[in-house]
């Protein structure tokens, strides 16, 4: 309801009941005063006609009293009048019906309903009662005037009602016109800032209101263009500051890459001990510089939003090993222990800008182990995956120096180091946390730091990237560099699948390494027992005896040697925890399947650095030929080949590409071909199809006998073996079932088969079908 409607119903509802009880007084004052009189004139006019009429009616004088009757007829409003001396009319006179009816006397006039009030007097003389007289009064003039009263009242009522809804209307229009300008004037300001002017030139408070309504408008607009000024000159030193800092820097980095080109030169030529050591600091300390430069022209990138991100497909899953290996050798220097759990579904393969996802983890990680110096570091990335979007939740969480409340709130603010002081015992730009968090932001997340002062922090961030299906470029293959004294090292590695024993056999043949392989821990126990090797890839689910006792047996022998020797777990479990689990049961390190040549010789150098005298590193060329895997004892062959003589008919039957594309992961094929040769990639096709034909025979059987055991074991190798070559859905629907038997849902599990017997009959088809179309290197 409008605030005028209120106005006026609400002014005209008070009007009316006042002036309602106001006509029912005035009336019942006018009856009754009026009622009043004509009593009492009634009562003294019958008084006097009883003293008028006494001594006739005492002497019979009937004319004398026809005469006063006719008289007293003639006085107002008197209907009618009767002398009766005992019970005999003397005289009277008036209308005839009056005088024969009974009558009956009247105090007030309420009761009176014939319209006269009827009233007797005594005629008394010297204590005797003679008679009495009857008259009686019209009281129609009374009712008459009563009602025009009335009438007139209720008129003069009404037309006030009518006056003052008329001025209430007229006052709640001024007041709403004036208040509704108001609020047109306030939205103006708001929306079009201040300025806005009401211009009201009226005298009585609303032009008040308005005068001072223009007034603050006016100091605002001048408030207001002067600290628009302000901003824009403010904006334009930042930006001279942010063109000279990015300038700058470009200015320095040109150089500064010079000189550590130089200082690399340097390195290669003869120095003396002390020259070396000069060199190298000079190498880290150019480097440092750089990393700073780096980051200051990042931050002024940020700062005048010219950053852009790229969005291409990458191996988001690579990225972060990546990172976690590139720290790897300063964990181990200070004796820290640097974990890395990626949970299982965490996509491959994501589209976004993979140097920046880099760069966030590489602050965060740099950083931790930097203030940190006894305990642990552990990066933790798990995903929330949607239909073609995926949320990457991360956390980097130390036991290091923390940081003291107070900090927190300005830790993500540039150039903010905790420790200020000119003593401080770490470099750094104080840069890198808000670059991080510019770029979380940059990537629809956020990031966050929960931290104990002296327990240690953690730094959570997310991060929105899309998922992509597969690489659409292949990757340049990373360097396979192996430092030169680690060319005669001694490698065993115990691994029970064929075709995984062909690739890593071909894998280390390609970085020039001859290897050894046995196919069950007990093997390889003994192995290590006989023979002096400096390493050995553990495979974990083995028939026999498993990596994990292998290992515990290796510990446990009586040599100080076999205390520190390194054993790396390579796995194809790749479950939270498990990483933890492997190193608490006395492995070294783990790599999980698929496994790339970098990353085995990333973990040779890494626990082999020791021996290496020099820094100098050597580029191992690919040997050409190719060599099938060598058992140090044959297990015997895998026979049931009912697969195997289902793919030879395959391979015949035509198998379209989309089949192809659809069971085969063509990237995997690119990086096998990369870490092996592409020769050998048929051969490895046919160790696999042969192998899978036994594991699915062996499922089937598991299947047949309720054996979940073996199912689990089975499903593990062939999971483990299908993703090795790229039949990635193989590999799911192995994963699936190996997981629900782990879960002990073995019905479930055995519920899987018939659907895993479907997608490998099709994968494996595909995968030979793909072998037909031939395999090249990049460089052909
Ligand atoms: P800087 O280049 O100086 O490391 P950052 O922005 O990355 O710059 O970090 C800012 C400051 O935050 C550091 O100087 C340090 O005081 C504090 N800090 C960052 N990470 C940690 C951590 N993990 N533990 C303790 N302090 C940290």
């Amino acid at each position: 309801m409008t605030f005028r409607a209120k106005t006026i119903i609400g002014i005209a509802l008070i009007e009316i009941v006042l002036l309602m009880f106001l006509v029912f007084s005035a009336m019942s004052f006018l009856s009754e005063s009026n009622e009043k009189q004509l009593i009492q004139r009634a009562n003294s006019t019958a008084t006097m006609f009883v003293n008028a009429t006494k001594d006739a009616v005492l002497s019979t004088d009937i004319a004398t009293l026809d005469d006063l009757v006719r008289e007293f007829m003639t006085l107002e409003g008197v209907q009618y009048v009767k002398i009766v001396r005992h019970d005999q009319v003397l005289a009277c006179a008036g209308d005839m019906d009056l005088l024969e009816r009974n009558m009956t006397i009247d105090t007030n006039l309420r009761n009176i309903s014939d319209g006269i009030f009827d009233t007797r007097v005594p005629i008394v003389s010297a204590g005797i009662n003679y008679g009495y007289i009857d008259m009686g009064f019209g009281t129609s003039a009374i009712s008459n005037m009563l009602e025009s009263a009335q009438k007139s009242i209720i008129g003069i009522a009404s037309i006030e009602v009518i006056l003052v809804a008329v001025f209430s209307f007229v006052l709640g229009t001024y007041l709403t016109r004036n208040l509704v300008r108001l609020t047109a004037a306030t939205k103006a300001l708001s929306e079009r800032g201040p300025g806005f002017q009401l211009n009201d030139t009226s005298n009585d408070e609303f032009g008040n209101l308005a005068r001072a309504f223009d007034t603050m408008s006016r100091k605002l607009n001048k408030s207001y263009t002067d600290l628009k000024l302000a901003r824009q000159e403010a904006e334009n030193a930042c930006e001279s500051k942010g063109r000279f800092l990015a300038s700058m820097s470009h200015e320095i980095r040109t150089p500064m890459n010079g000189v550590l080109g130089i200082l690399s030169l340097l390195e290669e030529t003869p120095l003396s001990k002390e020259q070396k050591h000069l060199v190298k600091t000079a190498t880290t300390s150019g480097g440092f510089l750089l990393t700073v430069i780096n980051d200051i022209l990042d931050f002024t990138r940020m700062e005048s939003n010219t950053l852009m991100l790229e969005n291409q497909p990458f191996n988001l899953r690579e990225c972060i090993e990546s990172v976690i290996d590139s720290f790897a050798p300063e964990a181990k220097r200070n004796d820290l222990i640097l974990h890395c759990y990626i949970e299982g579904n965490v996509p491959p393969i994501v589209r976004g800008d993979s140097n920046r996802v880099c760069q966030i983890l590489h602050n965060l990680i740099g950083n931790a182990l930097k203030f940190t110096h006894e305990g642990s570091v552990t990066v933790k990335i798990k995903a929330l995956v949607d239909e073609n979007q995926c949320l990457i939740q991360g956390s980097v969480a130390d036991t290091g120096i923390g940081i003291k409340e107070q900090s927190l709130e300005y830790l993500f603010d540039e150039f903010t180091m905790v420790d200020q002081s000119y003593s401080r015992t770490q470099e750094g730009s104080g840069l890198g946390l808000a670059i991080c968090k510019r770029l979380c932001e940059l990537m629809d997340g956020d990031i966050h730091v929960f931290s104990h002062y002296g327990e240690g922090s953690t730094f959570t961030f997310s991060i929105n990237l899309e998922l992509a299906g597969e690489l659409l470029t292949h990757a340049t293959p990373k360097a396979t560099i192996l430092e030169p004294e680690l060319q005669d090292i001694r490698i065993l590695v115990a691994e029970d699948n064929k075709a995984n024993q062909l690739v890593i056999k071909n894998m280390f043949l390609n970085a020039g390494l001859d290897i050894d392989i046995v196919d069950n821990g007990l093997k390889a126990v003994e192995q290590v027992k006989s023979d002096n090797y400096d390493l050995v890839f553990m495979d974990i689910s083995m028939p026999e005896m498993d990596g994990i006792e292998a290992t515990q047996i290796i510990r446990s022998l009586d040599s100080e040697k076999m205390k520190t020797f390194p054993i790396i777990a390579l796995t194809a479990h790749a479950l939270t925890g498990d990483k933890e689990h492997f190193i608490s049961a006395g492995m070294s390190d783990y790599l999980s399947k698929p496994v790339r040549l970098s990353q085995l010789i990333e973990k040779i150098n890494l626990f082999l650095s020791d021996r290496v005298k020099n820094t100098d590193t050597l580029m191992i060329e690919k040997p050409t030929t190719l060599e099938s895997t060598t058992l140090v004892e044959d297990s015997g062959k895998d026979t049931d080949s009912s697969v195997m003589a289902d793919s030879q008919t395959h391979s015949i039957e035509p198998v379209n590409n989309s089949e192809i594309a659809e069971f085969v992961d063509e990237t995997i094929l690119v990086q096998m071909i990369e870490d092996t040769s592409a020769e050998v990639i048929p051969i490895l096709i046919d160790h696999y199809i042969e192998e899978s034909g036994a594991r699915l025979s062996k499922i089937e059987m598991a299947l047949k006998e309720r054996d979940a055991d073996l199912l689990e074991f089975e499903a593990h190798t062939l999971g483990s073996s299908s993703l090795a070559l790229g039949n990635r859905a193989l590999s799911i629907a192995a994963r699936d079932i190996e997981k629900l038997c782990i879960n002990n849902q073995k019905e479930e599990a055995f519920g899987l088969i018939p659907n895993l017997q479907i997608i490998a009959k099709r994968s494996l088809k595909a995968i030979v079908a793909r072998k037909e179309l031939g395999f090249i290197t990049d460089s052909q």
